[in-house]
């Protein structure tokens, strides 16, 4: 398939070699040059920032000096809403990378289990599959992210992990730091491959966890992150002066933080169906679209994101896909205005966010505290009693009632292994609506020549399932949802 741009390209090349040969000449050229190494690369950015609230990224990096606002200047920004879906960073980057909701992929914690993505191919293995020739790249400092890409036959080309450093502002700039250096290297790109870069940062989230969102460090974390994209979106301008390519930029996060105004400092974190935290935005840059700059959008989801990256590359889409391209989907194009003050109408649009009815508040709850369990092990039930516990002091309208019957749960299952409460957890999911879905679209084919299949399209055996998961390093970082949970 032919982007716009190509075609566009294509022509004015055809008009170039027309203008400039004989008729003759001309004509035979027409017809058998390929324009293909005449174009520029095109290159689409996704960065992710984990557990930023949009209200607070409009509070405190609405800024000239922040990238989040620079980025909000050059594209189109659109309130996207979890509601009714797991506000959980395993669940919701799966459905950032994937297109598909949790009904389908069925991911309900922070446990990685890479059989998922070969059932609900990651973006990543969509544009190996079909784009080989795309150079595709992870940078992050959440190891389930740096899984999910090498997951399935057709992992990302290069997948950088950043180990904690002495903070988490520190590992975030390594991540940026790693980030420019990959969108400098498009300086010397002869052959104008054309690429993708997720690039990856957590310490919103850390801090929102630590400290809890109306806190002046998760404030701070929000200006840090503002400032790194900042720095990434001026060397892409650098670029692309230079080169010419086309660079396509989104910027999204996975869920928000819940706040207590009584309690600034006291993180409840997230997990949950309130608006702060279910509220998510999807910031987009079109290369080479201009005249929509500073503007919103009604109508963005973040499993418009998978389907957008796809398009943008001229990739077919899965009919299994719960969101359409940013730009090409008349729902979503219809749906744009352009405020007057737009700051005013992203909080506004914020603002009009509820509750789902309480039945799916209820079940989702209970799949969040039942997902919490296996995923706790790690630390010890007497650390998940007591997590549990916080919730039950915490006494919320039935989710303390239900902290409490999980407690009686752990205490029966305390000592026993992660993988049989991952079977109860993955079953109460599946009561719940998790993974209740399965795909129309056929797995992507087994590579020819592949000695490994890394994955199954049939569900595993669960021990099978728990022991090809990297439970024994899913430490700091991968523990951070549940932290949330503890306060
Ligand atoms: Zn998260």
């Amino acid at each position: 398939m032919t982007t716009l741009k190509q075609v566009l390209c294509g022509a004015a090349i055809t008009g170039l070699v027309a203008g400039t040969s004989s008729v003759a000449g001309a004509q035979a050229g027409i017809s058998t040059l390929s324009t293909d190494w005449m174009l520029a690369a095109e290159h689409v950015l996704l960065i992710g920032v984990d557990g930023a609230n949009f209200s607070k990224v409009l509070e405190y990096a609405y800024t000239p000096d922040s990238g989040f606002k620079t980025a909000m200047d050059q594209g189109i920004t659109g309130t996207a809403s979890l509601t009714n879906h797991m506000t959980m960073s395993g669940p919701a980057w799966s459905t950032i990378l994937t297109g598909v909701w949790d009904d389908k992929h069925g991911v309900i914690n922070n446990l990685f289990r890479p059989e998922v993505y070969s059932q609900w191919p990651s973006v990543f293995n969509l544009i190996e599959y079909h784009r080989p020739d795309i150079e595709t790249t992870i940078i992050g400092d959440w190891e389930y992210l740096n899984e999910l890409a090498a997951a399935g036959n057709y992992p990302a080309d290069n997948n950088v992990f950043v180990p904690f450093q002495d903070s988490w502002a520190t590992t975030d700039s390594l991540v940026v730091d790693h980030t420019i250096d990959k969108i400098m290297a498009t300086l010397d790109n002869p052959d104008d491959i054309s690429s993708f870069l997720f690039s990856y940062q957590v310490q919103a989230d850390e801090a929102g966890h630590s400290y809890g969102s109306g806190s002046e460090q998760f404030e701070q974390a929000i200006i840090n992150v503002g400032g790194n994209i900042q720095q990434i979106l001026a060397a892409i301008a650098h670029v692309k002066a230079i080169t010419g390519d086309d660079w396509s930029v989104i910027i999204t996060t996975d869920h928000g933080h819940q706040q207590n105004p009584d309690l600034p400092g006291f993180s409840f974190g997230h997990g949950f169906q309130s608006p702060n935290e279910t509220t998510s935005f999807v910031i987009f840059d079109q290369a080479g679209q201009d005249a929509t700059d500073g503007t919103q959008n009604l109508n963005y989801s973040i499993t418009d994101i998978t389907p957008t990256i796809l398009a943008l590359f001229g990739i077919a889409l899965r009919s299994d896909f719960d969101g359409s391209p940013l730009f090409a989907d008349p729902a979503i194009t219809d749906s744009h205005v352009t405020p007057e003050d737009l700051k005013q109408a992203l909080l506004s649009a914020i603002a009009m966010y509820g509750y789902p009815n309480i039945g799916n508040e209820i079940s989702l709850a209970i799949r969040t505290v039942a997902g919490a369990v296996p995923y706790g092990i790690d630390l010890a039930s007497g650390e998940i009693d007591k997590l549990l516990q916080g919730i039950v002091d915490q006494d919320i309208f039935l989710i303390s009632g239900l902290a409490h019957i999980v407690q009686h749960i752990n205490s029966f299952f305390g000592g026993m292994t992660v993988d049989l409460t991952s079977m109860l957890a993955r079953g109460i999911g599946y009561l719940t609506g998790a993974g209740v879905i399965a795909p129309t679209d056929a797995p992507l084919p087994i590579p020819p020549g592949s000695a490994e299949f890394s994955g199954s399209a049939e569900p595993l055996p669960v021990d099978a399932v728990f022991a090809a998961s990297d439970v024994g390093d899913s430490d700091l970082p991968g523990l951070l949802d549940i932290t949330a949970l503890a306060g």
